[in-house]
């Protein structure tokens, strides 16, 4: 069976009663090549579990079970288990979990899998919820070899993005604090069924095994991200006046000029070594705020 003909897909669907749900980010690929390819930009040994996050009709997962050592399948669409059941039969190294990615404990499933090897993330992921479902990957802290994931091509650019371009935004900072990201093939709306509006793009990212910044405080750094980008046309000391309302226009001229910065500095100019010595300057103008005399009465 060819899981990327148009035909075929359309088949399986109708034998099992279902259609494309929208509102999932339901575009199957209808690429074999797209698809291997997808599946050997992992760059990982054959000895991986790969974990992957949407296998809709299982056309990329197969794929991966016949490169790695498992795979590791959460689908949140009930509808689609019975599909998986009939196209991965045959795939002794697929375990299809019935799960939302963005509520699952992923340390608990994959626990077995990091103590046996590398464990990498690879997927075509629903655009719809493509930040959260990074960030919660990211912020889990698990030790991805990388992570490898088809999106829509303008968030790939965004994602890859250098200090000072237009494309660049608080999700490229705060993914460049957790790994280096590379935008590696775009792929045509074409290659999919249904046919998106747009096209998209493969997105590698090795996670650092020494972050390059430590912040303080990992909460106050993306907070200072988010209020740098929260007024994109302000300048920087603008934009960290809405996003800092407790910090006086004294502090936020010292927080800018610790980091070297002109008063008239956008946030999309500074990298991600910068945002953590702003966020850690931030956290000391916020404690001294705290503990000066008459401070809270
Ligand atoms: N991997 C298939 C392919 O490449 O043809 C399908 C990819 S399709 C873009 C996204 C898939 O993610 C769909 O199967 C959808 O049902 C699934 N999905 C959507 N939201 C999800 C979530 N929160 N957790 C897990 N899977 C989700």
């Amino acid at each position: 069976m060819n899981l990327c003909d148009p035909k075929t897909i359309r088949k399986i669907m109708s034998v099992h009663g279902i259609g494309f749900r929208k509102e999932l980010g339901q575009n199957f690929l209808t690429d074999s090549t797209t698809v291997d390819s997808i599946a050997d930009a992992c760059l990982v040994s054959r000895d991986a579990t790969v974990l992957e996050i949407g296998p809709g009709i299982g056309t990329l997962t197969r794929s991966l079970a016949a490169r790695y050592r498992r795979v590791v399948a959460l689908e949140v669409d009930r509808n689609l288990i019975p599909v998986l059941e009939d196209t991965l039969g045959d795939c002794g190294n697929v375990q299809v979990i019935q799960a939302d990615v963005l509520q699952a404990d992923l340390a608990g499933l994959l626990a077995a899998d990091f103590a046996a090897g590398p464990v990498a993330v690879c997927a075509n992921l629903p655009y719809y919820i493509t930040t959260p479902i990074l960030m919660k990957l990211l912020e889990s802290r698990l030790p991805f070899q990388s992570i490898t994931v088809m999106v829509q091509d303008e968030v790939a650019s965004r994602l890859c993005a250098q200090p000072g371009s237009r494309a660049y935004g608080a999700v490229t900072a705060s993914v460049s604090y957790f790994g280096q990201a590379q935008k590696l093939f775009t792929v045509p709306a074409s290659r999919f069924l249904p046919t998106p509006k747009v096209n998209s793009a493969v997105v590698h990212i090795v996670l650092w095994r020494q972050p390059p910044c430590q912040p303080r405080s990992e909460e106050m750094l993306f907070r200072t991200i988010k209020a740098a980008f929260g007024q994109r046309r302000k300048t920087l000391p603008n934009a960290l006046a809405a996003g800092f309302p407790e910090l006086n226009r004294e502090q936020i001229r010292g927080a800018v000029a610790h980091i070297g910065q002109p008063l008239n500095v956008r946030g999309e100019c500074l990298d991600i070594a910068q945002f953590t010595a702003l966020s850690d300057y931030i956290l000391d103008c916020l404690t001294a705020n705290r503990t000066a005399p008459g401070a809270g009465f």
